[in-house]
């Protein structure tokens, strides 16, 4: 069993947004939402000032709130690749899971259901990057397996420094910011 995360260079990147550009294309998102989406981080003080820019979305938590407060069952862990992942006919809109997400990384879609990153699970299934890592110039984005200590994931982890957003959440995100 594989367990899909992200890793990306925040040193490498360049906060082009044609990872969003390209999700929104692969996944048909409607406009005036967005599954991925670019934050720029500033941090210390002026002469010595630290800009990080995150390419973010759904972090594919290990600990799952989103899942665990779905009265249905609709928000569900998928058995390939431990990818968090909303089930569209079981969902009602009730919008439990968005409001349990520390990351606001869930919408409810126009057509009422919630929706969110799913790692491309369609597009991995056939052996295929998901759209945004696919599209990256800069390739600062990677996708793997982070149980197999030879992808690339884990041989990147195991050799930089890397932070994940709010660790403090307690939800065991699964994106990786290299620094
Ligand atoms: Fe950064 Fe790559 Fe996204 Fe461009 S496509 S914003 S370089 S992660
Ligand atoms: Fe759930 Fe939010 Fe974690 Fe995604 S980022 S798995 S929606 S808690
Ligand atoms: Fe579950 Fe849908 Fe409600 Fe989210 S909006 S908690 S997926 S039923």
């Amino acid at each position: 069993m594989a367990r899909y995360a992200m890793v990306i260079d925040t040193k490498k990147c360049v906060g082009c947004m044609d990872c969003v550009v390209a999700c929104k294309t692969e996944n048909n998102v409607p406009e005036g939402y967005n599954r991925d989406w670019i934050v720029q981080v500033t941090t210390g003080k002026y002469p010595d000032v630290h800009l990080e820019i995150q390419s973010q979305r759904c972090n594919h938590c290990d600990n799952t709130p989103c899942v665990s407060c779905c009265p249905t069952g609709a928000s569900h862990v998928h058995d390939v690749g431990n990818v968090v992942l909303v089930d569209h006919d079981m969902c009602i809109g009730c919008k439990a899971c968005v409001a349990a997400c520390p990351y606001d990384a869930r919408f409810i879609h126009p057509e009422g259901y919630a929706d969110k990153c799913t790692f491309c699970i369609h597009r991995v299934e056939k052996g295929e990057d998901p759209a945004c890592v696919s599209v990256c110039p800069t390739h600062c984005m990677h996708f793997g397996d982070l149980d197999d200590p030879e992808s690339e994931v884990s041989k990147l982890l195991a050799s930089r420094k890397y932070h994940t957003l709010l660790p403090e959440a307690g939800t065991k995100p699964r994106i990786f910011y290299l620094i």
